[in-house]
């Protein structure tokens, strides 16, 4: 067989690889075996499998392919982030930014190729929707980072790669079944391993979905609020036009995976004299009332043809002490990976532009 008519394997339920492996002649026994070596080791190959007889090897090796997404850029800021520019088959490409802080590091996961929610505000929505990502796309943005970081191996108290954050291009709860489907491999104790606690999904409010995430997946919801009126918020998260803020706070009070220990968090994005002001911030925590929330607030992060600016520093700190005196955690997001556009979908336009101090590891 050649490797086009082989069958991938990475993004197949156990139930599924299963039938696959039944399919060819081989024993379910064997779901674990390469499950373990594929997600838990990091195995490309099936003749890495050792505790695998050779037969079953070549048998595995004729009719199955482990991929990766083909590494298109892989850039290393100055401050340690770290973006790859993957591309896929049909020569579609995402962005995966890993995000390292002092003692744990989160990678920022695509979940489509683009977006069909036109926010003002967002690079990524000015790409039309190429297509939604499948469960192999979204775990192989995962692997490619444990492969570059080289933490397959590794004790887990000594890995970096700790966290994901679904906030790359696309948005998650738009491509709900890839999501959920790619999630639940993800969080697999045999495998990758990363636990719901682990995992925040970041929406701009897709409201009916919201409930089953919760359900379905119990990991940590981040919403995109941006504004505190229907009014604006219709105009810079266009969503809001058919689940306004009411009905979406109304959600986030009833997440099931929310609690004390596991607050909301509010995204909120700084837009100079747009939804910056004092009482914007009164009305923000105004809105949280009862809601176990912490605030997340985002300093712009400027495109070329933009039509806003990031507000002053000066705003966002008096912004953030509103919010603080009220009793809310509300950190100011650093920005990160400046040198190799780390703004949400930049690379993939920019890449032909990129210059500066950015390292290309691949070009190495
Ligand atoms: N679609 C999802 C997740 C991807 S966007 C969502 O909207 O939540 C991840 C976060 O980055 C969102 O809060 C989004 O509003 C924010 N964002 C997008 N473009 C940005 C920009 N240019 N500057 C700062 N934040 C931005
Ligand atoms: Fe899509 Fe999120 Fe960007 Fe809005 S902010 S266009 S939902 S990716």
């Amino acid at each position: 067989m050649t490797n086009h008519s082989k069958i991938h394997i990475i993004g197949l339920t156990r139930e599924e690889l299963t039938v696959e492996l039944q399919k060819v002649g081989l024993e379910a026994f064997r779901t674990k075996q390469v499950w373990q070596w594929m997600y838990g080791r990091g195995a490309t190959r099936f003749d890495q499998m050792s505790s695998i007889a050779k037969k079953q090897q070549q048998m595995l090796d004729e009719h199955f392919i482990i991929d990766r997404p083909k590494i298109d850029k892989d850039l290393l800021s100055f401050d340690g982030t770290r973006k790859w520019l993957l591309e896929f088959e049909d020569k579609n490409k995402v962005e995966t930014v890993f995000i390292p802080e002092e003692d744990r590091g989160a990678l920022c996961v695509s979940s489509q190729v683009g977006c069909t929610l036109t926010c003002t505000f967002c690079h990524t929505g000015t790409q039309p929707l190429v297509r939604n990502l499948r469960a192999r796309d979204i775990i192989g943005q995962v692997m490619v980072a444990r492969d570059g970081l080289n933490e397959w191996n590794k004790k887990r108290e000594d890995c970096l790669f700790t966290n994901i954050v679904m906030m790359g291009m696309g948005e998650p709860l738009m491509n709900y079944d890839n999501v959920a489907k790619a999630l639940n491999i993800i969080m697999d104790g045999e495998g990758i391993s990363i636990s719901k606690r682990k995992i925040t999904l970041s929406t701009s409010g897709v409201v009916p979905l919201i409930e089953r995430c919760g359900n379905e997946l119990g990991v940590n919801l981040a919403v995109s609020l941006h504004a505190t009126n229907d009014a604006l918020r219709d105009e810079i998260v266009p969503i809001n036009k058919k689940y306004p803020i009411k009905e979406l706070l109304q959600a986030c009070r009833d997440y099931p995976a929310a609690n004390n220990a596991r607050r909301i968090t509010f995204e909120y994005v700084m837009l100079k004299g747009v939804n910056d002001s004092d009482a914007d911030a009164r009305e923000l925590v105004r809105l949280l009332k009862g809601i176990h929330a912490k605030v997340n607030l985002i300093p712009f992060n400027p495109w070329k043809g933009a039509p806003y600016e990031c507000s002053s520093r000066n705003r966002i700190n008096a912004f953030a002490d509103i919010v603080n005196a009220a009793g809310y955690s509300a950190p100011v997001r650093a920005t990160r990976g400046q040198d190799i556009y780390a703004a949400c979908g930049q690379l993939k336009s920019d890449s032909e532009r990129a210059k500066g101090q950015r390292v290309d590891l691949k070009a190495q």
